[in-house]
């Protein structure tokens, strides 16, 4: 079988899950009601998305020496993910999230530990992964600098560049030019233009993205769906999916691995996002990011 490849960039977590009847207000003590160890990372919740939608997915990041580092390289090995670009750093705690979740809403603290450590020399490193991807998936919870040299080292070798920019923070110009399409969720694309992305003002935040250098830009809404430029700079909507939310962590990353697949695939951005729309519907449905994301098969059910 001739899988896709996809070449994941980023971040490796793992979450500290705290199922609680709300969330804490500053100063207060609340009794949870369940703790969860679950592993996550965009990075790495995007690789196994990517694996679980058919594609052979190749993850370049790093993780502590620590137990948490071993538990998130298996999870990953679990899901077919290639590891070998993933470096074991000694002395240096593995990544973490600390997530409070509350009726289908999160908050997230995450400290970055060895995800601070990804460096450029990694990726050349890592350079035959680039040279065999289809498509090369990048974040922003390993350094910038890292982000910004992956992408020009992809573009140089005429790889597709998908940019999820998140979280937001500021961003050298450079880095949206390398990329074909940049992937705000609504906050972030305000962050990075300054303009409010809701209703009437949506499609200026968006253009001002493209003017920034992004060749295309999609943008995700939550229960909302997504919208897209299309060729004539208008914003063209997809809608949400209906279905019971049971934990939206990870739905963003769904979103991105499912449209880096289905562009690696030679589909077009109005297929893509659509596909995105529906495997990260499903990975609501689901409690956690990565134990959330869709398989090939339950995406091709749900569309029927
Ligand atoms: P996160 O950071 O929680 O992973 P995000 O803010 O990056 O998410 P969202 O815009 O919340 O991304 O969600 C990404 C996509 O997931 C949406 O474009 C939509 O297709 C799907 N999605 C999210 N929430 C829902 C929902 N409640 N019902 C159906 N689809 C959803």
């Amino acid at each position: 079988m001739n899988h896709t490849k996809v070449a994941v960039i980023g971040s490796l977590n793992m979450d500290i899950v705290v199922e609680t009847p709300r969330h804490p207000q500053v100063g207060e003590t609340l009794l949870g009601d369940r703790v969860r160890f679950i592993p996550g990372g965009k990075g790495a919740n995007q690789a196994v998305a990517a694996a679980r939608l058919g594609a052979k997915a190749l993850m370049i990041g790093a993780v502590g020496d620590d137990a948490f580092g071993q538990e998130l390289l298996s999870a990953l090995e679990r899901d077919g993910v290639d590891v070998t670009g993933v470096k074991r750093l000694s002395g240096t705690a593995t990544g973490i999230a600390s997530i409070y979740v509350s009726e289908g809403d999160n908050s997230i603290v995450a400290v970055p530990g060895a995800n601070g450590q990804v460096q450029p020399e990694d990726i050349d490193r890592n350079a035959e992964k680039l040279e065999q991807a289809d498509i090369v998936l990048l974040q922003l919870e390993t350094p910038v600098e890292t982000a910004l040299y992956a992408a020009r080292k992809a573009k140089e070798l005429g790889k597709t560049v998908v940019l999820n920019p998140a979280p937001a923070q500021p961003l050298p110009e450079e880095l949206f030019r390398c990329a074909d399409f940049v992937t705000p969720n609504r906050t972030e694309l305000s962050g990075y233009t300054g303009i409010a992305a809701d209703g009437n003002t949506l499609g200026a935040a968006m253009r001002r993205l493209q003017e920034l250098g992004a060749a295309n830009v999609v943008t995700t809404l939550g229960a909302g769906g997504s919208a897209y430029l299309d060729e004539n700079g208008e914003v063209r909507l997809a809608m949400g999916h209906p279905v019971p939310v049971v934990d939206t962590t990870g739905a963003g990353d769904c979103f991105n691995a499912a449209l880096a697949v289905s562009i690696a695939q030679g589909r077009s951005l109005r297929e893509a996002v659509e596909y995105a729309a529906l495997a990260s519907a499903l990975a609501v449905t689901k409690f956690g990011a990565q134990a959330g994301m869709p398989t090939e098969e339950e995406v091709r059910l749900f569309a029927a």
